[in-house]
């Protein structure tokens, strides 16, 4: 567009599609975890396009891979393989309790792939009775219509007509509730091993491995959707290492590509031969550009430093914000693990996370919101230490006008 002519966000609400509801701000570049806006305002990122730029924006490493595999090759199709998927598919192998990796482009369709694989797995060895899937109320796992159906808030999957059948809800960290659901005609359990868009919660160790003892006896699989808990967000590289409980099949997105659109599912050889020839695929699953960029993210992330960075950076962020709930009583828990944290607002500011998202954006800090009551916050994993401070001196001024009116 021309000079007379900018780019506003007026212009959103002429051509876009009303599905999303977009702040005034419009980013025009980024570095590390820096963002600028058009009237080149700075802002500090705590958000991390929501839990998706791992390494904040531009790292070197990843802008080098981009830029060295666009002058290669973009695009074949799955009528050939290329290098970039097969080298990193090999390394999240080796990295992790998997045999083989399926890519798609993003968490929902590597959701959607697990349970499609769930299902067929299930129909092959046990027959067409065993298709129920378990999942858990104010889960998350995409927004296609197997995934919102799985997924456990009404308000995504409603009013779409009728929906994948067999699919039921238990409680979250309530094992009970799965117990009254699970039997031999269960094919799947899927869970996030830390609900993220559900308010940031952590599982309990028991509830989690009463999951898998109770997925193992009625001869269910186990699905960890890892989409945003994965490529170190946790400080482990996926979520299950923490855990002391290994998934049958497990999905991963968002930090995957650091911010270029790649999605996979992982599992076992076994689980996976179901996958039969020609059963499912995508045209741009296993893109040359997306797995390269993929690979120098897993590359940088996968590395001790930058994980226990991430433990050390999440106890800072801890600190921060308790000392501002000292002074401002606004919180009645600081939860979540490593660069995954939620302040959970207490009941004198109930319904007041969007505000504060708004107040923090007019101090030049970028936050995230898990629903009415949690403020969230999914920074780079190598954001600095002297980025933290500043942000969380900006983000107290947030707090301190939302608390005065
Ligand atoms: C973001 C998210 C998804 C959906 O990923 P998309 O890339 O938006 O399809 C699925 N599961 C979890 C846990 C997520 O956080």
């Amino acid at each position: 567009m021309s000079e007379s002519n900018p780019v506003t966000r007026e212009l959103f609400d002429e051509v876009m599609v009303p599905n999303y509801s977009p702040s005034k701000v419009i980013p025009v570049r980024g570095e590390g975890s820096r963002i600028w806006d058009q009237q080149d305002n700075e802002y500090i990122d705590f958000a991390g396009g929501i839990a998706v730029n791992c390494l904040g924006h531009c790292h070197p490493a990843l802008v080098k891979a981009l830029t060295e595999q666009g002058q290669k090759l973009w695009h074949l199709s799955n009528t050939m393989t290329n290098e970039p998927a097969l080298r990193l598919a090999k390394k999240m192998v080796d990295a992790t309790f998997a045999d083989k990796v399926y890519f798609a482009n993003s968490g929902g369709e590597s959701n959607e792939a697990a349970l499609k694989l769930a299902r067929r797995w299930a129909l092959d060895n046990y027959g067409e009775q065993k298709s129920h899937i378990i999942s858990f109320k104010q889960g998350f796992h995409g927004r296609t219509f197997f995934t919102v159906t799985v997924g456990g808030q009404p308000a995504y999957s409603d009013g779409f007509g009728p929906k994948p059948a067999d699919v039921f809800h238990a409680e979250y960290n309530n094992l009970d509730s799965v117990k009254a659901l699970i039997s031999d005609k269960t094919c799947a359990v899927v869970m996030e091993p830390l609900q993220g868009e559900g308010g940031i919660i952590r599982p309990t160790d028991e509830f989690v491995k009463g999951v898998r003892q109770l997925c193992d006896e009625n001869n269910a699989l186990l699905i960890f959707d890892e989409v945003q808990t994965g490529v170190g967000r946790l400080g482990s590289l996926y979520a299950y290492m923490d855990l002391d409980v290994t998934p049958d099949i497990l999905t991963t997105a968002k930090a995957l590509g650091g911010g270029f659109p790649i999605g996979a599912m992982i599992t076992t050889t076994d689980i996976a031969k179901h996958l039969k020839i020609g059963t499912h695929g995508s045209t741009y699953g296993g893109n040359p550009l997306a797995c390269a960029v993929g690979e120098a993210a897993f590359d940088t992330v996968n590395d001790s430093q930058v994980l226990d960075g991430v433990k050390s950076k999440a106890d800072l962020f801890t600190k921060h914000l308790n000392e501002i709930n000292e002074k401002h009583q606004i919180f009645s828990e600081i939860r979540g693990k490593g660069l995954l944290i939620g302040a959970a607002l207490n009941e004198k500011y109930q319904g007041k996370a969007k505000e504060i998202l708004l107040a923090a954006m007019d101090e030049g800090l970028m936050v995230l919101i898990a629903g009415l009551n949690v403020v969230r916050f999914a920074p780079s994993l190598v954001i600095p230490d002297e980025d933290i401070k500043q942000g969380m001196a900006l983000f107290e001024k947030a707090v301190a006008k939302v608390i005065n009116g």
